[in-house]
């Protein structure tokens, strides 16, 4: 039995026996191999040397394990805490929003093992971002106060975009800078066909103005770091024709349609309404 070693991020924890803890764990290995593995730490909730801590959801951890092949659940030699990410779980609803991005990466992963190291990478950054931001972040400052007006959250924003970043690694997403029809660069007028794909004006008769401004939002998503996507954004309401008592209505819509194209294609849990935090 060989022992191996790794650095991951815990996704899912189940408790056996009031002593033992399962947890889901993306990981990447010494050989920058990355995967998603099963594990049992075994007496941990017993333990008076190791901190229960440990194998808190969303920790960045150093493994230490035995790997069976054949075994679907992996046995810990050795567990050890990189990051607790403690600013994103400090309150209630920071960790409700925290359970939300790890339930969408841990989805993912099951759904498809080839897309693993840019899920982790994805995870990695967020995670990251969120603790500077709960910190320290004063980059932001404006930004909020302009969301604040429009009555949006940064949770909500963040969300929407971390879920098509993740339909995007996932490979759900065309590109959206084309028509999917006739490959022309879409201009001004936009229809939303099923899944993300985009008609041009000229390929449907009823393209419209709102799906256009839709089509910049989620190509802003797909093409930019989220700081920016977050001052495009901005730039992107002030710019459309929306007016401000509509635009809420229209901003919602665009998020109940990600909402639901995540249930069709990840096996999420029904109760879980990911764009409603
Ligand atoms: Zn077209």
């Amino acid at each position: 039995m060989k022992l191996e070693k790794a650095t991951g991020i815990i996704l899912k924890k189940h408790i056996i026996q009031e002593k033992d803890v399962i947890i889901d764990v993306i990981i990447q290995t010494t050989d920058h191999v990355y995967l998603r593995k099963k594990f049992i730490v075994y007496g941990i909730l017993k333990s008076k040397k190791r901190s229960s801590v440990i194998v808190e959801i969303g920790n960045m951890v150093e493994l230490n394990y035995y790997d069976k092949k054949e075994r679907e659940i992996q046995t810990i030699k050795e567990i050890n805490l990189i990051n607790r990410y403690y600013e994103l779980k400090d309150n209630y609803d920071k960790l409700v929003f925290l359970s939300i991005l790890l339930e969408l990466c841990n989805y993912a992963s099951i759904a498809d093992s080839h897309t693993i190291q840019d899920i982790y990478i994805l995870l990695l950054s967020g995670l990251n971002y969120l603790q500077n931001f709960y910190k320290n972040d004063e980059s932001l400052k404006e930004i909020l106060v302009l969301l604040n007006q429009m009555n949006l959250s940064f949770k909500e924003i963040f969300l929407l975009f971390f879920s098509v970043r993740l339909l995007k690694i996932s490979g759900y997403v065309g590109d959206l800078s084309k028509c999917s029809s006739c490959n022309n660069k879409i201009k001004e007028k936009a229809k939303w066909q099923e899944g993300l794909y985009f008609y041009c004006k000229e390929c449907d008769p009823t393209s419209n103005m709102i799906d256009f401004f839709y089509l910049k939002i989620l190509e802003n998503i797909t093409e930019n770091k989220f700081n920016n996507f977050i001052n495009n954004f901005i730039f992107l309401i002030q710019q459309s024709n929306i007016k401000k008592e509509e635009f809420l209505n229209v901003f919602h819509a665009l998020e109940n349609k990600i909402n639901h194209y995540l249930k069709e294609v990840f096996p999420l849990n029904e109760k879980i309404n990911l764009l409603q935090s």
